[in-house]
């Protein structure tokens, strides 16, 4: 009988788990290096990701960033190897599942190595996808780039898990999250480059619903249900001073009720952007703040606002209108 010793066991997942981090710090280092900085790192049970406040524009820069992670764990397993291959080793060891303090370094070794291949399987959202996006991108548009490398991962995710079906269950999820990866991906970077080139006042709405900041959240209800509007902005002497989403009301009818004020549950602070902003940035911006509605300001002035279904919208037209019309 294989005796597993749990401490030692424990002591393998915190090994591994600190080569994780290391995984995400070469990310993070790699992009600082070309003037990026790394916004966080969050660890998931499988892995972690090195949120960056931007991808590279050079391919040859993401290509290293992505690099990056999967090289630290290459590096630690020829470092592992070496130190066995002084101590003598046997691989069999692997075959009993005994972790101890003879086999300890053996199993991180191993870990190490498949962490490594894990990540290099070409599909997004692993490094791989993004390695082979960015060899794709050295002679090839961006989007083009993320559209042929999406595919590449979409069919391998399809083949994990039509293999997986047969074999092993994990690998049928390890495909469901390629698959979906892959497909956010390729959106995401479509989008970017619809709006490449256009600044936040081609987007922006100059027609909406507003609503005073001292009304009862029942007007904002009956608002809410008698048109298309999801939010609104919320005025107060005339001036525009919130905003107020279709999330913010529901919540406030909970709290408090529809007798509730609107500045009790609207956003008196909202997200500003300006009229000349980099649309492509703004969204980005929308997206990582989880702001639905920006205002948009002029030399100091409320202007209008900027919603993430306007982007949305804009680009539908984009691309209905095709490529020969756009920027
Ligand atoms: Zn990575």
């Amino acid at each position: 009988m294989p005796t597993v010793d749990i401490a030692w066991v424990i002591f393998l997942v915190l090994a591994l788990f600190f080569c994780v981090v290391l995984h995400e710090f070469g990310h993070a280092l790699a992009a600082q290096k070309y003037g990026i900085q790394t916004k966080d790192i969050v660890l998931y049970p499988i892995g972690g990701v090195a949120r960056l406040e931007k991808l590279p524009d050079d391919p040859k820069q993401e290509l290293w960033v992505a690099i990056a992670g999967p090289l630290v764990n290459i590096v630690i397993f020829i470092g592992l190897s070496i130190l066995l291959s002084f101590q003598g080793f046997e691989v069999e060891a692997l075959e009993k599942i005994n972790i101890g303090p003879d086999t300890f370094l053996l199993y991180l070794a191993s870990a190490n190595l498949i962490l490594a291949i894990f990540n290099l399987i070409p599909a997004f959202p692993m490094d791989g996808g993004r390695i082979l996006r960015a060899f794709l991108a050295i002679k090839l548009p961006r989007a083009k780039a993320t559209a042929i490398a999406g595919g590449i991962g979409q069919f391998l995710a399809i083949f994990f898990i039509f293999f997986g079906l047969f074999n092993n269950p994990v690998l049928v999820l390890i495909g469901i999250f390629i698959f979906l990866g892959a497909g956010a991906e390729v959106s995401h970077t479509q989008q970017e480059s619809m709006l490449k080139g256009f600044k936040v006042k081609d987007a922006m709405m100059m027609k909406f619903q507003i609503i005073a900041f001292d009304a009862p959240l029942q007007k904002a209800v009956e608002k809410l249900l008698n048109s298309q509007a999801t939010h609104f902005v919320v005025v107060k002497d005339d001036v525009a001073v919130g905003t107020l989403s279709r999330n913010e009301i529901i919540k406030g009818l909970k709290e408090f009720g529809n007798q509730g004020k609107i500045e009790q549950v609207a956003n008196m602070e909202p997200f500003k952007l300006e009229t000349e902003e980099d649309l492509n940035e703004a969204w980005r911006n929308m997206l990582t703040r989880k702001t639905k509605v920006a205002f948009v300001i002029e030399n100091g002035h409320f202007l209008g606002i900027l919603d993430q279904e306007n982007i949305s919208e804009f680009i539908l037209v984009k691309k209905a209108m095709g490529p020969t019309l756009s920027h």
